[in-house]
């Protein structure tokens, strides 16, 4: 197993309270494969992956559980410095904004190249060498001349394939994309979901997709966990989850987008807001906005059953999964 989180818990104080960002997330990426984690914003889902690469801004925020195990090592127990280590060569993140997450004032080919100097202690002239045959990689035409150029020069597109390259330089086992598409427009997002697939399968790195857009994944996740009020409320493959999703939050998410297999259906938005951190619901904490809550569901907490009848890996957050998933 490439990455194993256990029962992670992530806080963050703040003057008008604790906000339990994270509360008890277990979920696993094996090499090769691509788990999604979908969810409205405020679900947590950013802040499970800012924790599992140790860039959790802290203070405010605070690990305060769990276990984040990767290739069997305990990353909650490194010396900041071995963490330094594990980032980059043995994972990467790449960021939605590329545009403020590149220095504006390097090239190009000088970001590209520092990874190489300072990970791989090559030279200058060298590292350059890698840098344009890192871009040519992923697809940024004329890579030789445009290796000089600055972030800021570049289109959207273009510069998100400038973070896939950071990300790729040194060859890590797993990469965690925040997505990574949300501010480009529909065309070059296929573009650049369809690059992240092929370099993940050649390269057999796990990758972790993190959207809020279900469109984005069907195509290119093996797996997906949705999360909801800083737990995952549903696991299953993703051909599983789409045809038959067992929790009423998934099911309300799946009918809000429209779909070919599904023409001349009616789209519905899942009524109401997400909840504040700050102040979760009691029992279900998707229990002001369920059309199937009851009584219990004010009261106890569901766990992540798992779901009976199927014969795939799957679970749902939900005393009522099966009725979900036959109704
Ligand atoms: Fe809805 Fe209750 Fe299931 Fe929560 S536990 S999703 S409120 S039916």
């Amino acid at each position: 197993m490439l990455l194993q989180v256990r029962d992670l818990h992530v806080e963050f104080r703040t003057r008008e309270g604790v906000a339990r960002a994270v509360n008890g997330v277990t979920c696993h990426v094996d090499a090769g494969e691509t788990l999604a984690v979908l969810g409205e914003s405020g679900s947590g889902k950013s802040v499970t992956a800012q924790a599992v690469m140790g860039i959790l801004d802290t203070p405010p925020g605070r690990i305060t559980g769990g276990e984040i195990l990767f290739r069997g090592r305990d990353l909650l127990g490194l010396r900041e410095e071995e963490r330094r280590a594990v980032r980059g060569s043995g994972m990467a993140m790449i960021f939605q904004d590329a545009l403020s997450a590149l220095n504006p004032v390097m090239s190009v080919g000088d970001q590209l190249g520092e990874m190489f100097v300072v990970h791989r202690g090559l030279s200058r002239k060298d590292a350059r060498a890698r840098a344009v045959e890192l871009m040519d990689r992923v697809r940024i035409p004329a890579a030789k001349e445009r290796v000089r150029q600055y972030p800021h020069q570049f289109s959207g597109g273009m510069r998100q394939r400038i973070m896939i390259a950071m990300a790729l330089a040194l060859e890590p086992d797993l990469i965690i994309a925040d997505e990574p598409t949300t501010a480009l427009d529909v065309t070059v997002q296929a573009q650049v979901m369809e690059l992240l697939a092929e370099l993940r399968r050649e390269y057999r790195m796990g990758l972790i997709l993190i959207t809020h857009d279900l469109g984005v994944v069907a195509d290119v996740a093996d797996r997906i966990a949705v999360m909801y009020a800083g737990r995952i409320v549903e696991s299953a493959p993703v051909h599983d989850l789409y045809k038959a999703p067992a929790h009423p939050y998934t099911r309300g998410l799946l009918d809000s987008v429209p779909r070919l297999d599904r023409k001349g259906r009616e789209l519905h938005a899942v009524k109401g807001l997400p909840p504040s951190l700050l102040d979760v619901p009691s029992g279900c904490a998707f229990h002001p906005r369920c059309p199937m809550a009851r009584d219990v569901c004010r009261t106890d907490v569901p766990p992540l059953y798992a779901v009976t009848g199927t014969d795939a890996d799957r679970g749902s957050a939900c005393h009522f999964s099966g009725e979900c998933l036959h109704g």
